[in-house]
């Protein structure tokens, strides 16, 4: 369903060049749950972010479901968004002065094709999977650190997206919220068959892969099952 290709990124600031991407091809297929690992400055995140249609490539492919997203114009590339990706980011990104329950709505009022009475279901149902519908008129600033990313998944997956993006989504969580966010990861992996490209670069992040892409410098320097995530995996569709 991902299909990249001799994607290159380079940073241009003044006379120096930074090669944050280096002719990396890979394909991601529907259902998995992938870890893009490496060490700070590895290009995890500029691999995100053009694979999110967040920023571009300087050179290369990328292909999702079948469209070549260097062919769409700015209004297509934000509707592909909306309709087809979900994000989480490591500092959450929720709109302090909203509820929960807004924050989550918001995401999902933004699409045309909703009625409001469907924006609330689905905003309820999503909360209630994720287990914070009893802190739905709560502001971000009255939970955890742990129940916000959370909510911010939530908002992520109220669209139903095709694939889900999370850049370091445990960095600012102690290990026990950072498990919870893991379990739900991989709940709705698992549960709702969601298609996952999350980047860590922590070790222990690695039992909940299924799949492990580790890059240096920008590029892939190796791509496999991961046998610890692969054991409990079962919803993989090829
Ligand atoms: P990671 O997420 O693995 O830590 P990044 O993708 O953020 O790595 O960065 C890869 C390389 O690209 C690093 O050398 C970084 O300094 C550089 N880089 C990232 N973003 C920019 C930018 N906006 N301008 C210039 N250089 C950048
Ligand atoms: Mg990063």
């Amino acid at each position: 369903m991902i299909e990249i290709r001799e994607l290159t990124k380079i940073y241009r600031m003044g006379s120096v060049e930074v090669r944050a991407l280096d002719g990396i091809s890979l394909e991601i297929n529907k259902g998995e749950f992938v870890g893009i690992m490496g060490a700070s400055g590895s290009g995890k995140t500029t691999l995100l972010h053009m694979l999110g249609l967040l920023d571009q490539p300087t050179s290369g492919s990328i292909v999702i479901d079948g469209t070549d997203i260097s062919l769409l114009g700015d209004y297509e590339k934000t509707m592909f968004r909306l309709y087809k990706l979900g994000y989480v980011f490591q500092d959450y990104a929720l709109v302090p002065d909203l509820t929960v329950l807004e924050n989550v709505s918001l995401s999902a009022m933004l699409r045309r094709d909703k009625t409001q009475e469907q924006t609330t279901r689905d905003s309820f149902e999503i909360l209630e999977k994720i287990g914070l519908c009893d802190r739905k008129d709560h502001l971000p600033r009255e939970l955890s650190g742990g129940q916000q990313q959370r909510v911010s998944i939530a908002r992520a997956m109220v669209n139903k997206p095709d694939i889900l993006f999370a850049d370091e989504p445990c960095a600012n969580l102690d290990s026990e919220n950072s498990r919870m966010v893991l379990d739900l990861f991989r709940e709705i992996n698992e549960g709702m068959h969601q298609t996952i490209v999350m980047v860590s670069h922590e070790d222990w992040h690695k039992d909940y892969f299924h799949r492990i892409v580790q890059l240096k410098d920008g590029k892939v320097i190796s791509d496999g099952v991961n046998i610890r995530g692969q054991d409990r995996h079962t919803g993989i569709d090829p």
